[in-house]
């Protein structure tokens, strides 16, 4: 069978998105009979959303510089919580 990269259209957001002949030549190889219905973007957005650990993000400040930062659970007050930034300068 021969594959050639055609352009579908999302679903979600409307854009036009390439489904290349190597990533045709997959589904085919895996059986999967439905060509894709979302770009790549939208499909990272969805699986994101139904990761079963995808807390509400909490904003706390750094205990380091004081710099506002997200973390994915509710601070107990127990442990210094760092910035990204912090974070990668504590650990080095
Ligand atoms: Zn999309
Ligand atoms: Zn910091």
């Amino acid at each position: 069978m021969n594959f050639s990269d055609r352009w579908l259209t999302c679903v979600d957001c409307g854009k036009e998105f390439l489904w290349d002949a190597g990533e045709q030549a997959w589904f085919s190889s895996n059986r999967l009979a439905n060509q894709p219905k979302r770009c790549k973007k939208c499909r990272d957005q969805r699986r994101d959303r139904h990761l079963p650990h995808a807390l509400p993000a909490t904003q706390v400040n750094c205990d380091q510089c004081g710099a506002p930062t997200y973390v994915p659970f509710l601070p107990q007050g127990t442990k210094p919580i760092y910035c990204r930034m912090c974070l990668t300068a504590v650990r080095a």
